[in-house]
């Protein structure tokens, strides 16, 4: 099961992925946005590792009540208030509980899908993080367990897959036609965040 080890091992590797792909970020929101995702995304989940480090947990809905109000406050873009309520949506879904079941943790991860989506109002194709979790939500719920290993390649893949895309939503839509043979960063980062889930799970 899922429990609040586990989840502060997701947050930690997370970080550890983002830190160290931050150029690699910040490279592909150079090349169709401001350039700043890869900053935004290291200073955001190096502060969530250092306020949930020094906490201890009752149960998951309250850690990640903490890592959503950090990532909204540090993160800032268009990027900190969509992981934030992700994040958001992902702690009520979790509220009370100690340790999440496989169903439980796809329902919550559905959740935070649902929450990108009524903030940002993207759907697939338009070159966003949406790219990324749907997918990956939709074989989810198929399975209807964690397979957490599979949702990874299949993100790494649909991240790839945002090159051939053209941007409808966010600053990369400025671009048009132009933003098409290039990741979207907020995929890459998307894609970090399942392979970290994978291998805190492992
Ligand atoms: P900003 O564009 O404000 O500088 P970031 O660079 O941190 O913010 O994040 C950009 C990423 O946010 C994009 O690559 C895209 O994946 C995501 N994004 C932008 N707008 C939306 C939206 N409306 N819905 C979903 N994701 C979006
Ligand atoms: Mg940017
Ligand atoms: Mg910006």
């Amino acid at each position: 099961a899922f429990g609040v080890e586990q989840a502060k091992r997701w947050m930690s590797i997370i970080n550890d992925n983002i830190q160290q792909q931050k150029e690699h970020l910040t490279e592909l929101d150079q090349a169709i946005g401001d350039g700043d995702h890869g900053l935004n995304m290291a200073r955001g989940f190096q502060e969530v590792v250092e306020k949930i480090a020094s906490a201890n947990y009752e149960d998951l809905g309250s850690l990640f009540k903490d890592v959503s109000m950090t990532l909204i406050a540090k993160v800032g873009g268009a990027s900190g208030p969509l992981y934030g309520t992700a994040f958001l949506k992902m702690s009520l879904a979790l509220a009370g509980k100690k340790e999440a079941d496989d169903k439980e943790m796809v329902a919550a991860l559905e959740a935070a899908l649902d929450g990108i989506k009524a903030r940002g109002k993207a759907n697939v194709g338009e070159k966003t993080m949406v790219d990324v979790w749907e997918p990956v939500m939709e074989f989810l719920r198929e399975k209807g367990s964690m397979q957490a290993k599979e949702a990874a390649l299949l993100a790494k893949e649909k991240m790839e897959h945002t090159k051939e895309l053209e941007a409808k939503k966010g600053r990369a839509a400025y671009l048009g036609s132009r933003s098409v043979g290039h990741i979207d960063p907020g995929s890459a980062s998307s894609y970090l965040l399942f392979a970290a889930l994978a291998e805190a799970l492992e």
